[in-house]
């Protein structure tokens, strides 16, 4: 299967945590006698960040429902099984409004569908990670909250702390969508922001259902780059407009596949 590129769409703004968040990290670097449930943290700055990764998921999840998309694959291990749509092929998957812009892994040695939209890891604003520094909690850059459940036949408790990003918190985030095919567009795009506006009605990270990981997203740009623009000037020459303007980008990327020549990109 060929792609072509057309050309990208940079979707940007901040990520405010409206609530508490928590994104786990594993607890194998941790000293004993540390936080029981950590958050992940970039290991160089030692700055709580939100991996792209968690972001993609939730907004796939998401997506799924919201589309009432049922057929389902295992992709998990026996112990631990994970049910999540994935289409089976990459000629399915083109066709498919979820896995054409998250991606998909062929069944079986079946072809992959590499994911149009890219999520980049979200940092904390310089502005938040000097707010952060000044509170005191004992932790760098987090609170933390203690949560206690209590055995209902012995009455024993299980007390735990469960460190969080505080609330006022802002992350920057860019997600990237690569425009393949002008038909998909408007589709594809009012997925995307479907899955954001479903985000701040639900929650990101753990423990959403207790309150935790209410986000709003703030300052939304969207900028449309060409190929074309790409290859003539050096920063692409983005063009400034909102995720409304459907036509207005469509009518962009449809002069780029109109111009002499365009990558074939292929998978
Ligand atoms: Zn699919």
């Amino acid at each position: 299967m060929d792609r072509n590129l057309l050309g990208k769409i940079v979707i940007s703004g901040t990520l405010e945590c409206l609530t508490g968040l928590h994104i786990g990290a594993s607890k194998e670097n941790m000293e004993i006698g540390a936080i029981d449930s950590p958050v992940v943290r970039d290991p160089a700055t030692r700055e709580p960040y939100i991996p792209g990764s968690s972001l993609k998921g939730k907004m796939r999840a998401l997506l799924e429902k919201a589309l009432s998309i049922t057929k389902r694959r295992d992709i998990g291990t026996p112990n631990n099984p994970v049910r999540i749509h994935v289409c089976d092929d990459a000629d399915d998957a083109l066709k498919c409004e979820v896995c054409r812009v998250f991606g998909s892994t062929g069944r079986d040695g079946r072809k992959n569908f590499p994911a149009r939209l890219m999520i980049r890891d979200l940092y904390l604003t310089r502005d938040s990670v000097s707010k952060l520094s000044d509170i005191d909690t004992g932790l760098q850059y987090t609170e933390w909250k203690f949560e206690n459940a209590i055995d209902r036949v012995t009455s024993a408790a299980n007390p735990r702390q469960i460190e969080r990003v505080p609330r006022g918190a802002e992350f920057e985030f860019e997600l990237i969508y690569n425009v393949e095919d002008n038909n998909h567009l408007e589709t594809d795009l009012k997925n995307i922001k479907l899955a954001l506006d479903l985000l701040e009605l639900d929650s990101l990270g753990g423990h959403g259902s207790r309150g935790y990981g209410k986000v709003k997203i703030n300052d939304l740009e969207t900028k449309a780059i060409t190929i074309d623009d790409l290859k003539t000037k050096s920063d692409g020459n983005p063009h400034e407009v909102s995720l409304e303007q459907i036509e207005e980008i469509k009518k962009l990327f449809a002069a780029a596949k109109n111009g002499s020549h365009h990558e074939s990109l292929s998978v």
